[in-house]
């Protein structure tokens, strides 16, 4: 392979314990010996990110006791960690000073948390932001250890974004020059930065995160403001798989996927990528491959502008459960121009979001999917926005159905080929499947559908043996 340069990004379980830290450096100071200049992301050790926010949230609650055991618990697995990596003397000190000085930040986070007995989005981020902020020693310190020079980089210096706290949007072209400006030296001297996934700052330096699952995306991120030849994101399967392993029984690894395929797949349940990472990738033509860390033999699913399979019309099958059906019924809505926007509009003031939309044409019933979660909310709203029209009998009634799944299948050919719907429903009609709403975008290369919980699993597999 000729030289490339790579962005390699390792997941929580491949960082999760100093024997799967040791494997991480061995894949990185290998791709760094054949040649290949590379910079690492890193998500924190698997569970750290909830621990954390489960000590936020019992500060809040005033359970300091809780707080100090968890903060006591997080410095046993970084510092066992080290320990395993075989971590002595100044390398060792290298590596635990600065975790455990975020450590005490969380605690200290945590007593203004109780003070105040309520946390902010942005609090939330300072505290979460914490498990990167780790990790990325550890995973630096065992680079150093196989001989590879290696130096933590806090993505808060390289990632610049807005200040929507725990959803925050990147500033490609500020994120650019600065990522070019730090990393761009160190690659240039064989020297392997190691970058906190999951988080970036704002203009005026405010920790943020990009959302949970956010490492990949910071990994697009920033191979999109290098320019490099490819991501590779490590995880703890082979690669994208056709379905949920724990679901289907006769699962394929995908060789290849377009990144609008990859896309669906993540956007609609299959937990491999966060679904943003696409979009970086997309746009500079970046592709991305998705490899496991403990299976590094395998070449995992490579995510590219245009898949070259031919013949798969369907490439996977995944679900989202606990989803609310949302329905807004009534004959007074014929032909009444606005009630879609407005019944949008108030879902969206909540901070919901939608999953998925879908109206007959007859213009009587409006019906969408948001989080289950969210739904007595989202109808309260919707029962204030058209108190009129309910008490006019416009619309006779808002209400939801709980537990409700939606299936997608996924396929770039889907569009483009003929009987594609018919091959979806037949099989389902031939279980005796009920189908409650369906949705097919013109120009998507998927098609959804929602069932009940009690028929997901059957619905899943049944479509499953359509790819
Ligand atoms: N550590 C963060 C999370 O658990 C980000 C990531 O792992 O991708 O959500
Ligand atoms: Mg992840």
């Amino acid at each position: 392979m000729p030289a490339q340069r790579l962005i390699i990004k390792f997941g929580g379980t491949s960082v999760g314990s100093g024997q799967a830290i040791a494997s991480a450096a061995g894949i990185a100071a290998d791709l760094r010996r054949a040649g290949h200049p590379v910079a690492v992301v890193t998500s924190a050790m698997s569970g750290v990110t909830d621990a954390l926010l489960g000590g936020a949230a019992a500060a809040v609650r005033g359970e300091r006791v809780h707080v100090r055991e968890l903060a006591e618990t997080l410095r046993a697995k970084h510092h066992a960690a080290a320990t395993e990596l075989g971590l002595t003397g100044g390398e060792r000190a290298a590596v635990l000073d600065p975790m455990d000085g975020r450590l005490t930040e969380f605690a200290m986070l945590c007593d203004a948390l109780a003070v105040l007995g309520d946390a902010s989005p942005r609090a939330l981020d300072a505290v979460s932001s914490l498990g990167e902020r780790m990790s990325v020693h550890l995973l630096a310190g065992a680079l150093r250890m196989l001989g590879t020079p290696a130096v933590p980089i806090d993505a808060a210096e390289i990632v610049r974004t807005d200040n929507a706290f725990q959803a925050a949007a990147p500033d490609a072209l500020e994120t650019r020059r600065l990522t070019q400006e730090t990393l761009g030296p160190l690659l240039a001297d064989g020297i392997v930065p190691v970058v906190t996934g999951f988080i970036g700052a704002t203009v005026d330096g405010v920790v943020t995160t990009l959302g949970r699952g956010g490492s990949d995306y910071s990994a697009a991120i920033i191979g999109a403001a290098l320019d490099v030849d490819e991501v590779w994101i490590y995880t703890d399967v082979d690669g994208v798989m056709t379905a949920d392993p724990r679901v289907v029984t006769d699962v394929r690894t995908l060789d290849t996927l377009s990144y609008r395929e990859m896309s669906e797949l993540a956007y609609f349940g299959a937990k491999v990528l966060h679904p943003k990472t696409v979009l970086p990738a997309l746009e500079r033509g970046i592709p991305i491959r998705i490899r496991n860390t403990f299976n590094p033999a395998h070449p995992g699913t490579l995510v590219v502008g245009k898949s070259d399979d031919p013949v798969a019309v369907f490439k996977g099958v995944t679900a989202i459960r606990h989803q609310s059906l949302v329905t807004i019924e009534g004959r007074g809505m014929l032909g009444v121009p606005g009630i879609a926007a407005r019944a949008f509009g108030s879902v969206a003031r909540t901070g919901t979001s939608v999953s998925m939309i879908s109206q007959a044409s007859s213009e009587q019933s409006i019906c969408f999917l948001v989080p289950q979660d969210a739904s007595s909310t989202v109808l309260d709203t919707l029962r204030r926005e058209f108190e009129h029209e309910l008490a006019r009998r416009d619309i006779e009634s808002i209400w939801s159905l709980d537990e409700a799944v939606i299936v997608t299948v996924v396929g770039a050919a889907i569009k483009q080929t003929p009987g594609v719907a018919g091959r979806v429903f037949g099989a389902l009609g031939l279980m005796g499947i009920n189908v409650i709403a369906i949705a097919m975008g013109s120009s998507e290369c998927s098609i959804s559908l929602v069932v009940e919980a009690k028929d997901a699993e059957q619905t899943v597999k049944c479509l499953h043996t359509l790819i």
